[in-house]
């Protein structure tokens, strides 16, 4: 649907029923809906609240639009939603049961593939979300170490546990005493952060890439990992990989594959099952012996359904090479949005592995045009995110990459129009 900027203005609301639930939500829910999904952060009135359902790369919401998905339920979703051979695995499991009183064989089974599939992994244990994972790897290198500190990156996004959350809210300053923080990329950073700690560090934990929320994203510098490797190796403290979020999206051994690196221990979960609730941390056989000694379970820990999905999606990671496939559209959604970018006198900034892409507008420190951009993109039916980075799925075509790239270049000429921007902002 094209429409210019007074059209935009005089729409009618296009979320009547999100609206309506987000309302019902409000009075019974803290915060309506919260976390990363709150539409407190994104543009209001200008995104659904409430999904209704998906099929390969694109979903509804529950007022009947369409959108190619260009955030895969915030990353979850690597080879499409519904995906027929992962769902019909699950299936398959659900009729045998899925929450005993053990686990199934599937657990020994998933465990496997995890070391075959990752070379550094000598053991893999599971979970259900990214955050169980984190925390429980820094107790690992705690209990093996007997060292107290962990470093991470300022800014570094690792859940929603007391030690590395993002919000404000029930911390006391004892949950951080023992977190320090450097700074991406810089080597000397690290050196200095270690100095100051020396014998007291178990860990440092890192992502493979930069991504932080209202920011662009930044690749590793082979300089700055193997300073790290360096001071771990010195210090005798483990080298972390959180690799929730890039896990399996950019190398089907893990995403240290791709940036070439070599981690103590890694943490992976969202890609890992197409959506179906699994996380996992594999690790050296030197931390086998703290790893079993850390406490580790969660009343759906050992469900088997999950771990049906988990291993059919791994397998179809590394049968059709996904990783690959996500690299290439994201290539071609990069230069289609930098060619749209110079055409329309919009520039644009291209940031992170093209597998998971991100763009913001040059000049756009408070993510403003972002907002009115993701806004317009999603009036035509294409969901980018205004300022976190975006995920593709194997379902993605090229065919849907251009549509995305067209939608984003009309958005970026209605952009540039003065009325449109006072249009929105008097809103
Ligand atoms: N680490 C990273 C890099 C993540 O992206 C996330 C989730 N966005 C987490 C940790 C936490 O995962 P979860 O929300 O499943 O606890």
């Amino acid at each position: 649907m094209k429409m210019d900027a007074t059209e935009i203005a005089l729409q009618p609301p296009k979320f009547p029923k999100s609206m309506e639930l987000f309302q019902r939500a409000g009075e019974i829910i803290p915060g309506g809906i919260y976390g990363h999904t709150t539409p407190v952060t994104t543009v209001p009135g200008a995104f659904p609240y409430y999904a209704a359902s998906a099929k390969g790369g694109r979903y509804t919401d529950i007022d009947g639009n369409s959108y190619i998905d260009l955030m895969c339920g915030y990353g979850p979703i690597v080879l499409g939603h519904c995906h027929p051979e992962v769902d019909a695995a699950a299936r398959e499991r659900q009729e045998q049961g899925d929450c005993f009183n053990h686990p199934s064989p599937l657990m020994v089974d998933l465990a496997e593939r995890m070391i075959s599939l990752v070379d550094i992994a000598d053991w893999a244990v599971f979970a259900k979300n990214g955050s169980d994972m984190t925390t429980w790897a820094t107790q690992v290198a705690r209990e093996h170490t007997g060292k107290r500190k962990i470093l991470k990156v300022a800014g570094a996004y690792h859940g929603t546990d007391a030690w590395c959350t993002p919000g404000h809210g029930g911390l006391i300053d004892e949950d951080r005493a023992q977190i320090k923080n450097f700074t991406w990329n810089d080597s000397q950073s690290v050196v200095d952060t270690f100095k100051d700690f020396k014998d007291d560090i178990a860990a440092v934990i890192i992502t493979p890439f930069h991504h932080p929320a209202f920011g662009d994203s930044s690749l590793p510098d082979t300089e700055f990992l193997k300073t790290i490797r360096q001071q771990c190796n010195i210090e005798g403290a483990l080298f972390i990989v959180d690799d929730i979020r890039a896990g399996f999206r950019l190398h089907p051994g893990g995403s240290h594959r791709y940036f070439g690196f070599e981690p103590d221990m890694i943490c992976f979960c969202k890609a890992m099952g197409n959506g179906y609730p699994i996380s996992s941390t594999v690790g050296r056989s030197e931390y086998k012996v703290a790893a079993s000694k850390v406490f580790l379970t969660g009343s759906y820990w050992n469900n088997a359904v999950p771990m049906a999905a988990a291993l059919k999606t791994l397998e179809i990671v590394e049968r059709d090479n996904v990783p690959a496939h996500l690299e290439k559209i994201g290539q071609r959604l990069f230069d289609g949005l930098s060619r749209e970018g110079e055409a329309k006198g919009t520039p644009v900034v291209c940031s992170g592995p093209p597998a998971i892409p991100f763009m913001s507008f040059e000049n756009d420190p408070g993510f403003h045009k972002m907002q009115k951009f993701s806004a317009l993109c999603a009036d035509e039916g294409v969901f980018f995110h205004p300022h976190h980075n975006w995920f593709l799925c194997q379902s993605h075509t090229e065919a849907d990459i251009d549509e995305c790239i067209e939608v984003a270049g009309r958005a970026m000429a209605l952009l540039k129009s003065e009325r449109l921007i006072e249009t929105i902002a008097g809103n």
